[in-house]
């Protein structure tokens, strides 16, 4: 599952680096291309990688490709365990019965081994959390394709042995050249850093100074407003206004959604600047001071407790060097550098993006005649009151370089080809492989360079499609829809894989007439299964019910097709969905979302459920009746209401702007006749360069506003009116 995310709807759709826009001299560029990540299948087989075939029915634990196993399982399919020992207990019966329930138990036992041995394989060590750039996750890949291919489903609908590839910029790093040029020329990594979300290429530019750069019309609050900046760079100060004052409009000493990095060179792009300047705040910088004299303090204390109570050499030697570590600290002048990767941006676009110290920065005001930043921010914390201004005859040089590094992730397509009357029609079963890695971003613990194994998320989803399509392919059926199983890529990097799927569809998309999504299927607890999305069609909450009579779980139907993971981009397509999980945890996207913590009875139960609920789907006569769902989901909520446009966002597209893959009938997007595959390009006045400049300039606008927008649809401008809509 994506990460949860308060700041916007689209957050949870972050797709890093992708398709980047080009346009000099600031760009972005796709450049360095790296060996897929797509290993060779693995030659020796690890220790706990379950083996398929002959090798089961030697250590005779997996053996649930020999003969009487299938056997058993085709006539038992549906009896758990706790039935079969119940119906022991009680009864004393013939032998032979007792026998073929032994028997019945014993398959069950091997079904459920095998899962266990494939989610065990999958969220081990060495498939190193399934990161991006990871060898693990090739052998993850491969994993899942020869099981699918043991599963007995068709693989020819990928482009290869059921692969289907795509790219990612998923790494990204400094380049050879980058320059930066106030009064005296800056040295990178010492003076300044380029930020991971900067376009890259050479500049001469004017500079102006915009405060906080902050544009927070519901607070009555701008610090472009006075200021000219197209095309020219913007300095800005870092956080936001009177963060000592309790009672501040922003929030008192939170900090407001007006604060992040990526808001700010949002809100500058959208105004039109070729480049960001940040520097740190004094407040900031107070703030770690006092934060270090406190800590050399306490260190201190330590090594005198230490001396007195006559602890060994070692305990001394440790506290010896805490104190000498925040002495340095405390000396210094806590105006450290960014870390490169610092702010997060669904896409760079063309502005350059530095965070540069502020020295320099002071040497140039003072050159120009201005006051010092600490002035400035004393000043503007006094009103609030912006204090924007150009520094005249002033210009910044320089030149970004980043190499953003490609890497080549894969979905996993398998196919039960259809039958009969209904043949031509597709269910997409699917679930994300992918996880975090060491962490990278998304992680909630992002502070750990630990192994993220992802054993719910998702190793119990991806083991659960692959029972599933094993027990559907076991099922004879006269006529039935096609059935397509993916084990999807990239999701928890933004929905790329499922988003690469809808558009290079091996299927005609049309024919799709409902998506199920497995995702943290392997923690059932007090019997509480989640089917989310019961109202994406009319008939679902119906058919749910019916099926559960059988299974008897407690099934929680929630309400929504948008909830963060692969279903939302099937949902955005107008595709009933359903998304099976079984709760959230602690351990979510932390290194402890581990094998032993799984309910693998409950995968299999969930299994078990899914099996009757995709066999409805593909063999129900009539319509399945898609429903838009005017309710927002819980997960898409956002604490700052915004007007209603009605766009639905296209996950994965490159290309300027922001880009949709459809508009819901009777919106204001759908009045202002726009249309699937358009790109938003500028509303109001603001330059829209991707979903959170969309999303932030939407928010300055009230329901009821006539704004004017600017779209493109292919090589064609189109300007148009939007009447927006109340929030919803
Ligand atoms: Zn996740």
């Amino acid at each position: 599952m994506v990460g949860f995310s308060n700041e916007l709807l689209g957050a949870k759709y972050r797709s890093a680096v992708q398709n980047a826009t080009v346009r000099h001299p600031l760009r972005v560029k796709r450049a360095v291309a790296s060996p897929p990540t797509v290993s060779p299948p693995p030659t020796g087989r690890a220790r706990d990688e379950p083996a398929r075939g002959e090798k089961c029915l030697l250590d005779g634990l997996g053996g649930r490709t020999s003969k009487s196993t299938q056997l058993l399982q085709i006539h038992l399919p549906e009896i758990d365990p706790e039935t079969i020992m119940a119906v022991l207990r009680v009864f004393f019966a013939p032998l032979l019965v007792v026998q073929f329930f032994l028997f019945a138990g014993e398959a069950l036992a091997q079904e459920t081994a095998w899962m266990t041995r494939a989610v065990k394989f999958l969220s081990s060590d060495e498939l190193e959390g399934r990161g991006l750039t990871t060898q693990g996750i090739g052998r993850a890949a491969v994993f899942l394709r020869d099981e699918f291919q043991a599963a007995g489903i068709d693989l020819s609908l990928g482009e290869k042995d059921g692969f289907q590839n795509f790219p990612f910029a998923a790494k990204s790093k400094l380049g050879a050249d980058n320059r930066l040029e106030l009064e005296t020329t800056l040295t990178p990594e010492q003076d300044f850093t380029p930020l991971a979300m900067s376009g890259d290429g050479e500049f001469d530019l004017p500079l102006v100074f915009v405060g906080y750069g902050i544009s927070a019309p519901d607070l009555e609050y701008d610090d472009y407003a006075d200021v000219d900046v197209e095309g020219k760079a913007v300095v800005v100060l870092r956080h936001e206004p009177q963060q000592a004052n309790p009672h501040s409009k922003f929030d008192g000493t939170e900090n407001t959604r007006h604060a992040p990095l990526s808001t700010k060179v949002s809100n500058a792009y959208q105004h039109g600047a070729a480049a960001v300047i940040f520097c740190t705040d004094q407040f900031e910088i107070e703030k770690r001071a006092a934060n270090a004299k406190k800590r050399l303090k306490a260190a201190i204390g330590q090594l005198d407790e230490a001396r007195t109570s006559k602890e060994s050499k070692e305990e001394i030697a440790k506290a010896k060097k805490r104190v000498k570590r925040w002495q340095g600290r405390a000396e210094g002048d806590h105006d450290e550098l960014l870390a490169f990767s610092a702010g997060k941006s669904s896409m760079p676009r063309e502005i350059a993006v530095v965070h540069c110290r502020r020295q320099a920065m002071d040497d140039l005001f003072a050159a120009a005649g201005q006051p010092f930043l600490s002035e400035l921010e004393t000043a503007i914390d006094d009103g609030p009151k912006p204090r924007s201004f150009e520094l005249v005859g002033c210009r910044v040089r320089g030149n970004i370089s980043i190499e953003r590094e490609i890497v080549d992730l894969v979905n996993i397509v398998g196919v039960i080809p259809g039958k009969g009357p209904l043949a031509e029609e597709t269910i997409v079963v699917g679930a994300h492989y992918d996880h975090l890695g060491r962490g990278e971003s998304g992680s909630a613990a992002p502070d750990s360079k630990q192994i993220h194994n992802g054993a719910d998320d998702n190793a119990s989803g991806a083991v659960v499609l692959v029972e599933v399509a094993r027990r559907l392919a076991q099922r004879e059926r006269s006529s039935g829809r096609r059935i397509v199983f993916v084990a999807f890529s990239g999701e928890e990097r933004g929905l790329l894989g499922s988003a690469h799927f809808v558009r290079n569809c091996p299927v005609p998309l049309e024919s799709i007439v409902a998506m199920v999504n497995f995702d943290m299927v392997g923690r059932l607890r007090d019997n509480k299964l989640i089917a989310s999305g019961f109202d994406t069609a009319t008939q679902f909450e119906g058919w749910l019910d019916e099926i559960n009579e059988r299974h008897r779980f407690q099934l929680a139907k929630e309400s929504g097709g948008f909830g963060p993971s692969d279903h939302a981009t099937f949902y955005a397509k107008q595709i009933p969905v359903i998304h099976f999980f079984t709760g959230a945890h602690s351990d979510y996207h932390r290194p402890t979302d581990d094998f032993h913590l799984l309910n693998l009875e409950g995968m299999r139960r969930v299994s078990q459920f899914a099996v009757d609920w995709i066999a409805k789907l593909a063999t129900v006569e009539g319509e399945i009746e898609y429903q838009q769902v005017d309710r927002p989901s819980k997960t898409a909520a956002s604490k700052n209401p915004r007007p209603y446009f009605g766009s639905i966002p296209d996950f994965g597209s490159g290309g300027v702007g922001y880009a949709i893959s459809g508009v819901a009938p009777g919106s204001p997007a759908d009045d202002a006749g726009m249309q699937s595959g358009d790109a938003i390009v500028v509303l109001g006045e603001h330059k829209i360069g991707n979903l959170e400049d969309f999303d932030n300039a939407l928010r300055k606008f009230e329901a009821g506003d006539k704004v004017p927008i600017t779209f493109t649809r292919g090589e064609e401008r189109i300007e148009s009116e939007v009447v927006l809509d109340p929030p919803r």
